[in-house]
């Protein structure tokens, strides 16, 4: 292609909306412009890249024995309230002429359930496989960073069919695996991490991380097993803190201690002389309370009090962590296995403890279970809400004052916090990262809502066993160069740059400069390289400038050398590379050079 003839729109200025890195380079490269906030178009140089990173996708899961297909985009409402998902809040709904009701669809478990449920009824049609590259909508609260988080965005979705647990294994490890060569071959560097399945419930989750600052999501990592998790799911080892001041480890272990359903805490009759209530007057918040009474926040306990199976007729439950600490939902609604949980809204607060949102305590609450972090085993005087507005209790001491019904793993992990695997002595670091893959067991959601049956050898009728796979194609794009840039430009890594190389003749009116780019250029091409021959009037400064920019990862210059019978050839990840090569031999050294780059 000659860069005279491609429409690239370089723009000097940095648009000011544009807060990250590869938001900045995508816009002022010509890659991508705005049309509307999380609403892009692909340009020329940006659609190269999107289709790079789709082929190399429909390759790896071609490999695997992906069939694809293309469902529409227009989903009918009946279908998403089959599976209970009419109502999340991503949706964008529409109505046709006959006031008929759509969404557009933000991801196709339900659609791709209801064609395998039309043609699939005997276990001798799976396993099944069937994907797509398809532009999904979802209305995110909070668009940003470009293509990270679009409201229409391309992603890869697939969806594998089996009849038992055994083919669900296979079909996810076969797409971790493709997924792994995927991330290599964008020349990505990813971490799998376990991740949180959400209300769906599924058995296993894994997302597909890249490391960088400006990443969304919380990955903490141990640094001695190299277990890693985000911040939403990770599991905090035990540390029991004995009167004697040993302190002993043990690791909780996925799926131990389940309580009873409904079990209630039954309040302690012995009384403890310290504890008492205290007024309080207008503190509420953590801040407040403890700076009311001069004390520290690991002095406190949060009360929340919370609606596990759905509000407003969820059972109300009390869930206590340390007044620093965080309350992680997923991970309470996982203990108490009563689908999603949700914040109590204030009506049920004052239910449940007979005062405004700010006082809940667990002394002499009833007719709840309470649920206790397990970091506040064993502590002792502590400071809580009293059940009444403007007090609280101090002097608290949990299985004294107030019976506990369940201990839990129920806080938000953070750096420092002890690893959860069995056996482990490390401790969680923290890292931040993007969200390119998360690959899900589902098990029978929506195969058991929307019954897609198969008939077994035996004769029986099971519901189908899903897997659903998500990769973001544009926010793949956007990740590399979060991983790949330097001051000067992007630096895509070779398997996904729009152009493999760049050909600069400095001086366009110099005949030699510009006879021996084009012979380059078509060799190049014969041999199958990607080349742009850069034959703009242009100065050569703008040119490398724009190659900078751009970040082609080989860039060829024909200048004053050739008088001397050579080209210039450089990595542009590293400009100290830079080594003349003789023309006869320039498109066979590049040629290998770009094989090399790309595996
Ligand atoms: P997030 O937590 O970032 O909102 P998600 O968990 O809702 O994402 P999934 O439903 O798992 O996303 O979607 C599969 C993949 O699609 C994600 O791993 C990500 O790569 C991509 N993706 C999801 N939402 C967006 C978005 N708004 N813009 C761009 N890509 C997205
Ligand atoms: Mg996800």
């Amino acid at each position: 292609m000659k860069a005279s003839q491609l429409f690239i729109p370089t723009l000097r200025e940095v648009p000011s909306e544009a807060e990250i890195i590869s938001h900045r380079l995508m816009l002022r490269g010509g890659f991508v412009r705005k049309l509307a906030a999380g609403v892009y178009s692909y340009l020329p140089l940006g659609l190269r890249v999107h289709q790079k990173i789709a082929n190399i996708v429909r390759e790896e899961m071609n490999a695997i024995g992906g069939q694809e297909l293309f469902m529409p985009v227009l989903v009918p409402k009946e279908l998403l309230d089959e599976s209970g998902r009419s109502s999340v809040d991503v949706l964008f709904p529409l109505k046709d002429k006959n006031q008929r009701d759509f969404f557009l669809g933000f991801t196709h478990e339900e659609v791709v359930t209801d064609i395998v449920r039309s043609y699939v009824t005997s276990w001798k049609q799976l396993p099944l496989t069937l994907y797509q590259i398809q532009t999904k909508f979802r209305d995110e609260a909070r668009p940003r960073g470009g293509l990270i988080r679009g409201r229409e965005f391309t992603m890869k979705d697939s969806y594998s069919f089996d009849f038992d647990e055994e083919g669900l294994d296979r079909s996810f490890q076969s797409h971790r695996a493709a997924y792994e060569r995927i991330f290599v071959r964008c020349g990505l560097e990813y971490l799998v991490i376990d991740a949180d399945s959400g209300a769906i419930g599924g058995s296993q989750s894994n997302e597909f991380m890249v490391l960088a600052e400006s990443g969304e999501d919380t990955v903490l990592l141990c640094d001695s097993c190299g277990y890693a998790a985000n911040a939403e799911k990770a599991g905090i080892g035990r540390v029991e803190s004995r009167e004697s001041g040993v302190v002993s480890r043990e690791s909780r272990v996925e799926g131990t201690g389940q309580p009873t359903v409904g079990a209630v805490a039954v309040q302690s009759k012995i009384q403890n002389p310290k504890s008492k209530t205290v007024s309080t007057p207008g503190a509420h918040t953590v801040a407040q309370v403890c700076e009311f009474l001069s004390v520290d926040p690991t002095q406190l306990i949060k009360t929340i009090i919370v609606t596990a199976g759905g509000t407003p007729r969820g059972t109300p439950v009390a869930a206590l962590v340390r007044g620093d600490r965080e309350l992680n939902l997923a991970k309470l609604a996982a203990f108490l296995q009563m689908g999603p949980v949700e914040m109590a809204d204030a009506v049920v607060v004052q239910r449940v403890t007979g005062a405004p949102v700010g006082f809940a305590g667990p002394v002499g609450l009833t007719g709840v279970r309470i649920v206790a972090d397990y970091e506040l085993q064993g502590t002792s005087d502590l400071v809580v809400g009293a059940n009444e507005n403007d007090a609280h209790r101090v002097g608290v001491t949990p299985e004294v004052d107030f019976a506990v019904s369940d201990w839990a793993d129920i806080r938000v992990a953070i750096a420092g916090d002890p690893c959860v695997q069995a056996g482990c002595t490390g401790h969680y670091t923290e890292a931040h990262g993007i969200e390119v893959g998360h690959i899900f067991k589902l098990g029978t959601k929506y195969s058991r809502d929307m019954k897609a049956q198969v008939q077994l050898e035996t004769g029986e009728n099971r519901d189908v066993i899903m897997g659903c796979y998500g990769l973001g194609i544009s926010r793949t794009m956007a990740s590399a160069i979060e991983a790949h840039h330097d001051a000067d430009g992007i630096i895509w890594p070779a398997g996904i740059a729009p152009f493999e190389a760049v050909i600069i003749p400095v001086n366009m009116k110099d005949e030699a400069q510009c006879s021996a780019a084009t012979t380059l250029y078509a060799d190049l091409q014969s041999r199958g390289v990607e080349a742009l021959l850069d034959d703009r009037d242009e100065r050569s400064g703008v040119k490398f400038k724009d190659a900078d920019l751009i970040g082609y990862p080989v860039k060829i210059v024909i200048g004053r050398g050739l008088a001397e019978g050579n080209v210039e050839v450089g990595l542009r990840r590293d400009k100290s590379s830079t080594e003349a090569v003789p023309v006869a031999e320039a498109a066979a050294h590049i040629a290998t050079l770009v094989n090399r780059l790309k595996t």
